[in-house]
């Protein structure tokens, strides 16, 4: 049968409506040394030093720009150790041995609201580099270089729509930090001049919706309004969150500044908060354990650099132990797999999803079309899947794979069970080559 699958089923109830559980003092903590976009770096640390929470002890090197290490908590520089990184290689990682004391870097002090009135964008852009904030909704794309533009911008969109199946740590942030989430906002309207902001949130998070319908009565006359959108994947991705807020259609490709629109995850909004208000980087932040192959699924508060390893037992440790897990870092359909559970919670580390291994086999593809018509992007997935079987490198390139966004639809789609996504990702690397 030809299905169109955009509406997945979701099983956030299983933890969005219960509190995070907070467990932020463990006796380590791991930062890594490098990640997807940065795969350099020098650290300024040796073995035996006293490290601050939040002191800058590193900083990685991307192409075109520089990231500051911050240490998570204060305590002790142990040496390097080798966990899984949130892109799935294994990765050097700085241990910190936790002296439960949260000293604080030096350079942390509480601006008034009169100093950061008189900020312009141009201090607020600094202060947010020297904090190393990115997209902490998995992108950690830098957010300094998203404020350099100096493009008018008319809406601000604040994306909690959160849309893959199971996370639900934006859910939590929402619910437990609204005021966080709205003095982000702000400051961010201050830096861009703009009069507008929304906030985008599934229409059917009636608990978000009535925690905000309050708190935005405080914050009436300043331009700031909550925004409900579908409930479907892949309603959280850029283009069609501002087709749905604003009625603008983007261009592929075509960047939401062009449009005066510029966005950002609401957890980013409150790594914004910290970094203007505190000179804070990021150290915390929620995040959701879950998957059928967990007993008891749920959300944390946890630091930054905490060994996934350490939430399994709060968890109730696993269920049916004796059947093969998968380990999904991200989303189930964009996220990336990892061997084990050893892998460290970076910044951008939303979930850990837990399955019990099925052994399904793939079935010959059956042409029916399922894949072609679930694709946001309106790529033919099961072509573009026969020219990389074929090799036919002339034909991938006219069938465009790099406007594939990895939502991963064409394979949950997939009468066969065929990993459809895995062949246009090698036609992506191929027609690079
Ligand atoms: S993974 Fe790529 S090809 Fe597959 S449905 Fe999503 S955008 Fe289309
Ligand atoms: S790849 Fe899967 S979804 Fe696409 S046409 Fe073949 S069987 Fe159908």
């Amino acid at each position: 049968m030809i299905t169109k699958n955009t509406k997945i089923h979701d099983t956030k109830n299983l933890v969005g409506s219960l509190p995070a559980v907070r467990y932020v003092n463990p006796k380590y903590l791991y930062i890594a040394t490098a990640n997807a976009r940065c795969p350099k770096a020098d650290i300024y640390i040796q073995p035996g030093d006293h490290v601050d929470s939040c002191q800058v002890i590193g900083m990685r090197h991307a192409a075109f720009f520089d990231q500051p290490i911050h240490a998570t908590c204060s305590g002790t520089f142990v040496g390097y150790e080798k966990h899984y990184h949130r892109n799935g290689k294994l990765t050097d990682f700085i241990k910190i041995e936790n002296d439960f004391k949260d000293t604080l870097d030096k350079n942390l002090h509480i601006r008034s609201d009169e100093e950061i009135a008189a900020l312009s964008k141009e201090e607020m852009t600094q202060i947010i580099k020297d904090c190393a904030n990115v997209g902490l909704g998995g992108s950690s794309f830098p957010t300094y270089i998203k404020f350099q533009t100096d493009k008018p911008i008319n809406v601000i969109l604040v994306n909690g729509i959160e849309c893959e199946p199971y996370i639900t740590a934006d859910h939590r942030l929402m619910l437990e930090y609204p005021y966080r989430v709205m003095e982000g906002i702000k400051y961010t309207m201050q830096a861009f001049n703009c009069k507008k902001a929304l906030i985008c949130i599934k229409s059917k998070y009636k608990d978000i919706k009535a925690v905000y319908d309050q708190v935005l009565k405080e914050y009436a006359g300043q331009g700031i309004e909550l925004c409900c959108v579908g409930n479907y994947y892949p309603q959280g991705r850029e283009v069609e969150m501002i087709k749905s807020a604003t009625g603008i259609q983007l261009k592929q490709g075509e960047l939401p500044s062009n449009k005066g629109i510029i966005n950002f995850n609401v957890s980013t909004m409150v790594g914004i908060y910290k970094a203007i208000k505190f000179n804070m980087p990021v150290i915390k932040r929620f995040i959701t354990v879950t998957g059928d192959g967990i007993m008891f699924p749920k959300n944390f508060r946890v630091r930054v650099g905490t060994s996934i390893k350490e939430l399994i037992p709060l968890c109730g440790g696993y269920k049916d132990p004796d059947v093969d897990k998968v380990f999904i870092l991200g989303g189930p359909m964009m996220g990336a797999s990892v061997p084990s559970d050893d892998c460290i919670i970076t910044k951008t580390v939303t979930s850990i999803i837990i399955l019990n291994k099925t052994n399904y086999k793939e079935e010959p593809c059956v042409r029916c079309g399922s894949c072609v018509l679930s694709c946001p992007v309106k790529l033919e997935p099961v072509q573009i899947m026969n020219a990389v079987k074929a090799m036919d490198k002339e034909r991938m390139k006219k069938l465009n794979p790099s406007r594939c966004i990895e939502c991963g639809l064409c394979t949950y789609s997939c009468t066969s069970k065929i990993q459809v996504t895995d062949y246009i990702r090698r036609a992506k690397l191929l027609t690079k080559l």
